[in-house]
């Protein structure tokens, strides 16, 4: 029993000690670009669940590396400059919608986009109204309010007017036993305004450290309560 509890400890100590800053800010090698271990196991286990209930789960946007969310940054960023707007007011508009590279939870492997393969469809599947009243994706959205607890997966971005940072995502869904002690790594590992400084980001030199601590609070940790470490 002993050894069990030694054998236990160690591997919890293990998986910890294994997510590294490159794993936690996207940049580590992922040629498949996989999703994280345990979470692909649970999904897969959901992924049987719903579909006895005749719906098909799908991936729409999985893992996604640092260098692809610093291209989808940089493009942005280039746009706004040349409309004239100044740095802060750029970042503004990028992280209504998109992440700063290094801080989306989508390079963890943890979360992602649902989506139904079963129902019909047309145009940008990421649209709030296709997974509410009679959209394409009310069913998978009903079916993961009732189930999608039961096999670890919390909704992030929720309908709550108390959380801050981004918008309500109806699609996007984080594997809660591991993403959890991704975001408690990665908050007591990454030295935030210092690393963001040093990636060749564009506007990185130029944006104020308030309004990236801000962006650190307010959207990082601008989640889903159930995704957050408890308080002591
Ligand atoms: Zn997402």
């Amino acid at each position: 029993m002993k050894l069990l509890l030694a054998l236990f400890c160690l591997s919890g100590f293990l998986t910890t000690a294994q997510i590294t800053p490159a794993v936690l800010t996207g940049q580590s090698v992922n040629p498949s670009n996989s999703l994280e271990k345990e979470t692909q196991a649970a999904l897969k286990e959901m992924q049987a669940a719903a579909l006895k209930d005749g719906i098909k789960i799908e991936v729409a946007s999985g893992y996604r590396s640092f260098n692809r969310q610093r291209q989808i940054w940089n493009g942005k960023y280039s746009k706004y400059e040349a409309q004239g707007l100044t740095p802060d007011a750029i970042f503004d508009k990028i992280v209504e919608y998109s992440t700063v590279p290094g801080t989306s939870r989508h390079h963890w492997g943890t979360d992602m986009d649902l989506i139904d393969g079963n129902a019909k469809y047309s145009g940008s599947v990421l649209v709030t109204d296709k997974f509410h009243g009679d959209g394409p994706f009310c069913k998978l959205k009903d079916w993961m309010d009732q189930h999608s607890t039961e096999y670890g997966f919390e909704l992030v971005y929720t309908m709550n007017n108390n959380r801050t940072g981004f918008e309500y995502e109806p699609w996007h869904y984080s594997y809660a036993p591991v993403s959890k002690k991704y975001l408690e790594q990665y908050l007591n590992q990454i030295d935030f305004v210092k690393f963001l400084r040093s990636q060749n980001i564009m506007g990185m030199d130029d944006i104020s450290d308030a309004r990236l601590e801000r962006y650190y609070k307010e959207h990082i940790q601008g989640i889903n309560a159930a995704l957050l470490l408890e308080k002591e």
